[in-house]
Order: structure tokens, then sequence, then C-alpha cells
């Protein structure tokens, strides 16, 4: 091998909450692991304050990644002495018994609230026709932290460099990484690339069909009698307000985040990666405030901020993940994967070990997945 080649057992790229749970993983079973990114660790697809963590997902095989995800949550909490998923629950609206087959069949805790006792379960929420699912153990991510944890705990592996390509080379030996930096050889690369997972992918002759659009979340405030409560994560699929949206506590509890879900609702990147001219988000912002003029007296309909960030997500939905696999690469990608973070760091350092897909992953986005 040539010398200017560094050579690497496990490399994964993307310092994300993906590529450094993997990277944890791999670090705590001794694995020697380098994680490349071009950007400040945890400002990709994982930026941002919060998300949702909840069980319900219409793929069974999805509610058990999440239960496991779940637990590997709490070994976190427990080695940072601090939570990381709030106790607020999440409430979903426009449910039924069909809805929660995978939460019966792995066990997880749930119920159906009667709409009197709407105001319990969500005090800041109109009246809904219909009953409330209420998932008892979902809640608010603390997504900064997290991510601060796993960039704590993995240290020095991190490299900044940005990874122009993955191939594999001619000789046959490893698989090569060309970077800003330096060009390297690993025996396992995993590609935890985010939105770049596609183009990184496709070097090694691995197909991902990943679409990234432009999602806007404005925030709200919550009015004075709700303050300082633990509103819960909320998801609205029962159409009585105009929109199907999900929405979420955010840092000091003191503002609401909302976002609209459905087909029309984000603005697609064009083939070549740009948008198309003229797109804005000024619609869907202020139908999000009309939603929640409408469904939610308990925060002030004006925006007091907007996140304007990219959705990825793959043709089998927008719960989907999957991961792809040749000889000596892994590529991870989906939607909504935060809440799987700790579970799937570990199928990925199992897949760099053994240089196999785990059967999970295999199969976990063949079904067609509705929305939450
Ligand atoms: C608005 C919004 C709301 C969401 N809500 C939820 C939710 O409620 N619950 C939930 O579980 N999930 C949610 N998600 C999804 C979740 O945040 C993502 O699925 C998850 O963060 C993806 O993590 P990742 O590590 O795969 O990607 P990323 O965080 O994007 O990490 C990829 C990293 O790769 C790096 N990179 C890319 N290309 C290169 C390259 N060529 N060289 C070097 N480095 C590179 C990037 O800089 C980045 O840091 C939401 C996402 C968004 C955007």
């Amino acid at each position: 091998m040539a010398e200017h080649r560094r050579e690497l057992d496990v490399a994964v790229i993307g310092a994300g909450v993906l590529g450094l749970a993997t990277t944890d993983a791999l670090v705590r079973r001794g694995v020697s692991v380098t994680c490349f990114d071009g950007r400040t660790p945890g400002h990709g697809l994982s930026g941002g304050l919060t998300r949702t963590f909840r069980h319900r997902h219409d793929n069974e095989r999805l509610v058990a990644l999440a239960v496991e995800g779940r637990a590997g949550f709490g070994r976190w909490e427990e080695r940072l002495g601090r939570k990381l998923i709030g106790s607020e629950g999440a409430v979903y609206a426009g449910m039924g018994p069909a809805d929660v087959a995978g939460m019966v069949r792995h066990g997880v805790e749930h119920r159906f609230a009667d709409p009197g006792e709407g105001g319990e379960v969500f005090p800041a929420l109109a009246t809904v026709d219909g009953p409330l699912l209420v998932d008892p153990g979902a809640g608010a991510i603390r997504a900064k932290r997290t991510i601060d944890a796993l960039v704590s705990w993995v240290g020095d592996r991190i490299v900044n460099a940005d990874i122009h390509s993955v191939t594999v080379p001619q000789d046959g030996h490893g698989v090569e990484i060309q970077t800003t930096e330096a060009i390297y050889r690993a025996r396992h690369v995993v590609i935890c690339a985010g939105t770049a997972v596609p183009k990184l992918a496709a070097g090694v002759g691995l197909e991902v069909p990943l679409e990234s659009a432009l999602h806007a979340r404005p925030h709200y405030r919550v009015r004075e009698p709700f303050r300082g409560k633990a509103l819960p994560c909320w998801v609205d699929r029962s159409g009585a307000f105009g929109e199907t949206v999900y929405g979420s506590p955010i840092g000091n509890l003191d503002t609401y985040v909302l976002g609209l879900i459905g087909l029309d609702v984000d603005i697609p990147f064009g083939p070549n990666g740009a948008l198309a001219p003229g797109s804005g988000m000024e619609d869907h912002v202020r139908r999000v405030t009309e939603y929640v003029r409408r469904a939610m007296p308990g925060l002030e309909p004006t925006p007091v901020g907007i996140r304007v960030c990219v959705m990825t997500k793959l043709p089998a939905g927008s719960d989907a993940v999957h991961a792809w696999h040749t000889d000596g690469v892994t590529a991870v990608a989906g939607h909504n994967l935060f809440k799987m973070a700790p579970v799937l760091g570990e199928l990925l350092a199992d897949a760099a070990i053994k240089n196999q897909l785990p059967e999970i992953l295999e199969r976990a986005g063949e079904h067609a997945l509705r929305p939450a």
C-alpha cells in the first residue's frame, strides 16, 4: 500500500447522533474507530434542542426498535447522571386500536383517555372529539444534551475532515476514503452522513433513495397558567383542526414547537440540490399558526421563533429506517431516527465488527408506513 494512505480499522462518517452513537458503541467494545465530520458535530439533521421520543409506529418492528432505543437512552442517562428524555409523555389524537397493535405486541404501556379527560392529559389543548392515546413512557429528548454527552464520550476519535468519496480500491485491500485531510484505507466504513448518505454510498455501488426537503418548525410561547408545566409531546392525525401536526415542548418548557405532517408540507430540493426559485416557508408557518389558534388555546398564537431545517425521507414513509451493506461498508438512512440512536448505534457497531447487516435493520424499512 502506498505510504500516503493511512490505515484504519473502522471509520464512521458523520458525527450526528447516529455516527456518534455508533462510534461510542465501538469504543465501548474496544474497537479502534475514527469518526469523521466536516462540520461541528451535531449540527446536521441532529441540530437543535429537542426531538420527540415516542413508542407508537405503524410498523411493529419500529416499535421494537423504539423500545430498545428507550432502554438505550436509560443507559446513557445513567452514565451521564442526567435526564435525556423528559417525563412529559406523548398524546395522540385520531388513533384507534389498530394503531396500537405494535405497542400491544411489545408490551408498551399506553391507554386511551376519554375526550372528557383532555384537559388532564394535555392541559393546553382545545376539546377534541374522540379518544386520546396516551404514551406515558414518551417525552421530549434533550437533543443538544445528548449530542454534548456523546461528543464527550467519544473524545478525540472525532477528526474534522470532509469526505470526498468512499470507494473500493482495485487492489481489493480495504475501503478507501478520500478526505480533505488525507487518504485512508479502512477495514470497515459506516456511513452515517445524514443528507449526504446517497452520494457517499453511491461510491461503493449502494443506491440509497433518500429524499431531502425543507421543513419549518415554528415555536409558540406557552400561556401563563400552563407555563413550567410538562406539556406532552403531541401527534394529531384526527383532522379535527384542519391539519396533521406533531409538537413537543422545548428548552425551559415555556415554549412549544409544532410542525406539519403530510405530503405537501415540505419543499423538496431539486435534482441539482437547489430549491426552486421563490421557495419560502411563510405559508407553512401560517398554517401551523392557524392550527395553534384553533387547537391549542394554551399557546399564544404568534411564533416566537422558527427553525427551518432539512427533513430526509425514504420511499417507505416518514418513519422508515433502512441500512445497506456491501463488503466493508454499511450505510444507514431514514427519518425520525434520533429516538432510535442508542439501538441503531449498537446495531451499526455489530455490522462493522461482523461485516454483516443485523436482520432487523435489513427488514425495518420494508413496509409502507403512515407518518407518526
Ligand atoms: C425538523 C426535524 C424534526 C425531527 N423530529 C424528530 C423527532 O421528533 N424524533 C426523532 O426521533 N427524530 C426526529 N428528527 C430526525 C432526527 O433528528 C434525524 O433522523 C437524526 O438526527 C439523524 O441523525 P444522523 O446522525 O443520521 O444525521 P446528521 O445529524 O445529519 O449527521 C450527519 C453528519 O454527517 C456529516 N457529513 C455529511 N456529509 C459529510 C461528508 N461528506 N464528510 C464529512 N462529514 C459529513 C454532517 O456534517 C453531519 O454532522 C427530526 C429531524 C428534523 C430535521
